[in-house]
């Protein structure tokens, strides 16, 4: 497979999608706004001319009493009123002749709205100019001219930050795949040298059994390299388990299992194991009814396997336990041990890749690190998860959980 590592960023239709969206989305917003402006223009002329008295505030009961031509002073105090509201006051003689005007003729546009309000001998007629009227709209206009430029602005910030961590995510998603692949072809490509070292180390030791005078040097040689060719198949295994389960694609081999015949039957596997440690493993499970459920029975029982594997070769306790329960959704598959536990500081990274507590300890047992990240893939797969809890006094409980989706039949 060839391997390239050029960075280069490929645009996906989201990159599109998602600011354009975004974009259109606030376009409608403001054209919608910019409807509801108008009609609330509308609006608020009508309410202006329906209601010009109680909008201008101004005191209406000054001309309750009505005016007569000997009224002028009267008329030039209201005159003042308006003047200081920025109303403008016309007092029109029956006839329709300029008695009295605030503004000088000529000196200002005629206004936007008026209102007439006979009052003993004359009109009043009180005027507003538009820009007073529409002083509300105007600011709201503003607003939204100013609300729709922060808004496209802060599309483009967030549209520019998420695009740049999607291209980091997709360039790390895409050294994670390199790597992986990598790693996962080298592995194949050593196995079959390494199958035939593991042959070859068997013959020699079937040879130096039938040499009675093989040096007790080359007996260790040829156990040392049998023990580190042994480890290094093991490790190699390991990372191709692991490539196998994080490659979306390959497929699983889901099948209607009896669960709790898997789990006994990995029990049963690792007892002799267990048994050379001096270590009692023991099913403790709260029920025995029927739980069937669609689950690749090989991959279940390694990651089972794992775990007591783990608490038999790491925990230094006694007895370790596993219990197979029904849940109210779904199923879990419980290991618990009474040992040494797990530091809180390796808890949250446990389940990585390559993680070891005590690397020496770990090497000394025969392990990589790579157990419970095969464990985490396995219980992913079947859309469930693991996750590891502490024991009061001192122990570790590792629980697999399995989702609802895969269980056909259990015990009610
Ligand atoms: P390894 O291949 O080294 O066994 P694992 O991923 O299975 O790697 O385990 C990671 C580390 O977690 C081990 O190195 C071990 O120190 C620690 N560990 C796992 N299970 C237990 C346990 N039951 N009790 C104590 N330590 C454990």
């Amino acid at each position: 497979m060839p391997y390239s590592l050029k960075s280069g960023h490929e645009w996906r239709a989201w990159d599109w999608i998602a600011p354009l969206a975004a974009a259109a989305g606030l376009v409608v917003l403001t054209v919608m706004f910019g409807r509801e402006l108008r009609d609330f223009r509308k609006d608020i002329i009508g309410w202006a001319e329906r209601d010009l008295w109680a909008r201008t505030e101004l005191a209406a009961e000054t001309l309750s009493e009505p005016l007569a031509t000997s009224d002028f002073r009267r008329i030039h105090a209201f005159g003042d009123e308006c003047t200081r509201k920025g109303v403008r006051l016309t007092v029109l003689s029956a006839n329709g002749g300029l008695f009295f005007d605030t503004v000088r003729r000529g000196e200002e546009p005629p206004p936007a709205i008026s209102v007439d309000r006979p009052c003993g001998e004359f009109v009043v007629r009180l005027g507003l100019p538009l820009s007073r009227v529409l002083e509300p709209v105007e600011r709201a206009r503003r607003g939204l001219v100013l609300a729709a430029c922060l808004g496209g602005f802060a599309v483009l910030i967030v549209f520019f930050f998420t695009f740049r961590q999607r291209v980091r995510i997709r360039e790390l998603a895409r050294v994670e795949r390199f790597r992986r692949d990598f790693i996962a072809d080298i592995s194949h490509e050593i196995k079959t040298p390494l199958t035939g070292i593991l042959g070859a180390v068997d013959l020699l030791e079937d040879e130096l059994g039938r040499q009675a005078d093989a040096g007790p040097m080359v007996r260790r040689l040829a156990e040392l390299t049998r023990g580190e060719a042994r480890r290094m198949n093991e490790l190699v295994q390991s990372i191709l388990d692991l490539a196998r389960l994080e490659r979306e694609g390959e497929g699983l081999e889901f099948v209607e299992t009896d669960v709790r015949a898997v789990v006994a039957e990995t029990l049963a596997r690792v007892a002799p194991q267990a048994a050379k440690k001096g270590v009692r493993v023991k099913d403790v499970s709260a029920a025995s009814g029927p739980l069937t459920a669609r689950i690749d029975a090989r991959l279940v029982s390694q990651a089972v396997a794992n775990l007591l594997t783990n608490a038999i070769r790491y925990s230094g306790s006694p007895e370790v336990t596993v219990a197979t329960d029904v849940r109210s959704r779904g199923f879990e598959i419980a290991v618990e041990d009474r040992g040494i536990g797990i530091p809180a500081a390796h808890r949250a990274r446990i389940f990585d890749r390559f993680h070891r507590v005590d690397a020496s300890r770990s090497s000394e047992n025969g392990g990589v690190g790579l157990g419970l990240a095969i464990v985490r893939g396995i219980a992913r797969r079947h859309g469930g998860e693991v996750r590891l809890e502490p024991v009061e006094p001192r122990g570790c409980r590792f629980v697999l959980s399995f989702p609802d989706s895969l269980v056909i039949a259990r015990d009610k």
